[in-house]
């Protein structure tokens, strides 16, 4: 089905249950500048020349580019827009924007739309303010964007009635080195799809001229009422609680999970779905999540460049969505402690220009051959480069959730299901595999086995699960661009799609050939596969065992995607250079190292003019009660005791701060970018988290009413 007879469906269900009639023509991609938009408005041979360019056919040329401009521009207009801007991704995580009017002045005093070929291909944001690790020099500030034609143009309207036209853009330097997030991921969609294609070629396929990566990103986030968020500084400024007792009911019920959804959760959502569908994009479930105030989002999935910028949009749009119904969308990956983090399930498969999914066991040996080199291919490069894709998923919050409640651990592994994993380990013993009451698609090949009609298996702990067509990529943090995670899973793929290619393309027997691949690469890379139960304490062992790396934190992880073996990676297929990944490794340290000093920051200042200043106020009652009945002879044992253990922790507390400021001026004083946030982590992040037991403490002691800041309970269960 396509997306949008899947959209069509959706509204169809949704128009059924509230008796009305909403239509998917008027609403569905309406604000995007799409394919059918275009073969309406666009001349039929710049229409075919658009598409050969963006099928990487043939390169854009100026006087398509004239034509495509105008149509972009009277098509914005007639929906109400006044300004474009080339969209990027910059190093940040975020998006960026700078809106210019397509109005052009004329000597006459008057004034006339307009908008170029060449402002559509390219844009010179001042980008001196951006993170660019030193790739761009001083005397050259200027950033340049580039129109990434595969992404369709789409409408941002916000609350204020302005309409925007959005050119979404790859961000580089003068020297063309990337700037964002974008590019590599272009740069590696391009690599997986050349050695895909010697794959394909060299097992007889003669049709397909393209493969592109797919991904569908399930996102997880929280929603707490605003009034709550205003009171929290902590979540002001870091996205998560630095401080707050358990409530007294957790997840433990698992009363949350696929529960009913609240009205006022189901609004936001509704409104939600309905403002993705414009600029189109096919939100298709919606769930709670396990946590209290958790839930889930996913879309269909795309190419993996439409899916990243659809992702960008997505947490966009739950934020403003949230906002408008009085609620906070918090997307950090571990808002809260001791109930689960958020995460992304960057589902990802390969597939063709016509239309074949390569990760999907098929009907034909044929097919079943393709699937089998494919899914050696994913084995292998997730075995071999484990600790890049660990990289990828690196990020300060996701260093609060692998390995806690729920989340995956910081170990790479692959969950194929039992059945899987019994043919493989069968074909690389030369024995057949069978087993009882399961349909079995014979292969044709007397080298390799046939395959089940059918594997269900399901594994939730899994960090990389094969879940029957596709894996699904589960560390991604939640509030991360997913270009990241992508570009290292395409690029390490197409390294070992290139070692394939190369020894099909030179074998005798290709079906022979496969068969030695697929036993040769169960022998060497099957340690990475585990199919047991990740959270389970034995696992840690037993991967310990096994050699595979456990990079608990992304100070550490962010080193994998600069060392010698990952700089020859990604020069090889071109995705990244040396001073990218240099650049790119400063920036993150960079990050991870402000994010902590935002989070002690945080902290000392709650602490010390929220928390303290409480605490003494209600000491100081205390000790006026207990003067009171002492002179009045009645029993003050109660008040005193209490008085005790919160004087006690009190000064604890305030020593911890002093640790604290103290540990945090240190560490903000390092030069050295590696020293600095092995810092911030061993001794700032640390400090901070012994601060917060002291407090959390004595929150559990003082009357509510005197506590300054709402309360977990609040937070997580009232709405
Ligand atoms: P599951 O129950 O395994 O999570 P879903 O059908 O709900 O499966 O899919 C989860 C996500 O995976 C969705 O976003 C879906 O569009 C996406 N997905 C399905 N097939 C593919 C594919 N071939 N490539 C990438 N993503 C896919
Ligand atoms: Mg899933």
């Amino acid at each position: 089905m396509s997306t949008k007879q899947n959209v069509e469906k959706l509204i169809a269900d949704i128009n059924q249950k509230a008796g009305k009639k909403m239509s998917i023509a008027n609403l569905f991609g309406s604000n995007v500048f799409n394919d059918s938009v275009m073969k309406k408005m666009l001349p039929k041979q710049i229409h075919a020349e658009l598409k050969k360019v963006q099928a990487g056919e043939a390169k854009l040329t100026l006087e398509v580019a004239n034509v495509v401009a105008e149509a972009m521009k009277d098509w914005a207009i007639s929906k109400g827009a006044s300004h474009y801007t080339h969209w990027f991704q910059p190093l940040t995580g975020k998006t960026a924007e700078k809106h210019d009017s397509f109005l052009s002045p004329q000597p006459d005093g008057s004034a006339i739309a307009e908008f170029s070929g060449k402002q559509l291909i390219q844009g010179e944001p001042d980008a001196s303010s951006f993170p660019s690790g030193g790739l761009r020099t001083t005397f050259e500030a200027r950033g340049y964007t580039a129109w990434d034609c595969t992404s369709p143009a789409f409408l941002k309207e916000d609350a204020a009635g302005d309409v925007t036209l959005c050119i979404p853009t790859a961000f580089c330097s003068y020297n063309g080195e990337a700037l964002d997030k974008k590019t590599p991921l272009l740069r590696s969609m391009e690599a997986v799809s050349k050695q895909a294609l010697r794959v394909l070629a060299a097992l007889g396929n003669k049709t397909s001229k393209r493969v592109t990566s797919t991904v569908g990103p399930e996102q997880e986030y929280f929603l707490i009422d605003k009034t709550f968020f205003d009171q929290r500084i902590d979540l002001i400024v870091t996205g998560r609680t630095l401080f707050g007792a358990p409530s007294p009911k957790g997840q433990e019920l698992e009363d949350q999970y696929f529960g009913a959804i609240k009205d006022r959760i189901s609004k936001f959502m509704k409104e939600l779905d309905i403002e993705l569908w414009k600029i189109g994009i096919s939100s298709k479930t919606k769930h709670n999540e396990v946590a209290p105030a958790q839930y889930e989002m996913a879309p269909i999935f795309s190419t993996t460049n439409i899916a990243a910028d659809h992702n960008q949009l997505v947490m966009e749009t739950m934020q403003k969505v949230a906002l408008r119904n009085g609620l906070v969308c918090l997307l950090f990956e571990k808002p809260f402690a001791g109930v689960n983090g958020s995460g992304k399930h960057n589902n990802w498969s390969l597939a063709t220009d016509d239309g074949i999914n390569l990760l999907e066991p098929g009907h034909t040996p044929h097919e079943n051959e393709i699937f089998l080199t494919f899914l050696s291919a994913v084995l292998m490069a997730v075995d071999t480069h484990a600790d890049k894709l660990r990289a990828g998923a690196a990020n300060p919050g996701n260093d609060l959730r692998l390995g806690a409640n729920e989340a995956p651990p910081a170990i790479i592994s692959v969950f194929l299901g039992t059945f899987l994993t019994q043919l493989l380990d069968n074909m690389a013993k030369g024995k057949a595999t069978r087993a009882k009451g399961q349909q079995f698609l014979n292969i044709g090949v007397d080298s390799l086995p046939s395959l089940p009609l059918d594997n269900t298996d399901r594994n939730r702990t899994s960090p990389f699960a094969f879940t029957g067509n596709k894996f699904e990529f589960r560390m991604v943090p939640s509030s991360a661009s997913i270009a990241g995670p992508n570009t290292v899973l395409n690029t390490i793929v197409a390294e070992s799609l290139d070692e394939i290619a190369t020894r099909l393309e030179k074998a005798k027997d290709v079906n022979k050939e496969v068969a030695a691949i697929v036993k040769g690469t169960w022998q060497k890379h099957s340690r990475v596969v585990f199919n047991g139960n990740n959270y389970a304490e034995s696992w840690l062992k037993e991967a310990t065992k096994r050699g595979l790396p456990n990079i608990r934190s992304s100070a550490e992880a962010y080193a994998a995607m600069a060392n010698k073996n990952a700089i020859e990676l990604f020069e090889k297929y071109n995705v990244l250079s040396r001073k990218e990944l240099h650049s790119r490794y400063e920036i993150y340290l960079e990050q991870y190292a402000k994010h902590i000093n935002i989070e002690a920051r945080a902290a000392i200042q709650m602490s010390k003019t929220q928390y303290i200043p409480q605490v003494i106020a209600y000491t100081n009652e205390l000790a006026d009660t207990i003067n009171k009945l002492k002179s009045a002879g009645a029993d003050s044992s109660v008040q005193a005791n209490l008085l005790e253990k919160i004087s006690a922790l009190l000064s604890s507390a305030s020593k911890k701060l002093a640790v604290l400021e103290a540990n945090t001026d240190k560490a903000s004083n390092i030069g050295n970018m590696e020293k600095k946030a092995a810092a911030y982590r061993d001794t700032v992040f640390t400090a901070q988290a012994e601060l917060r037991q002291d407090i959390d403490a004595l929150e559990q002691l003082l009357p509510k009413d005197l506590w300054p800041v709402p309360t977990y309970a609040d937070m997580l269960f009232n709405f």
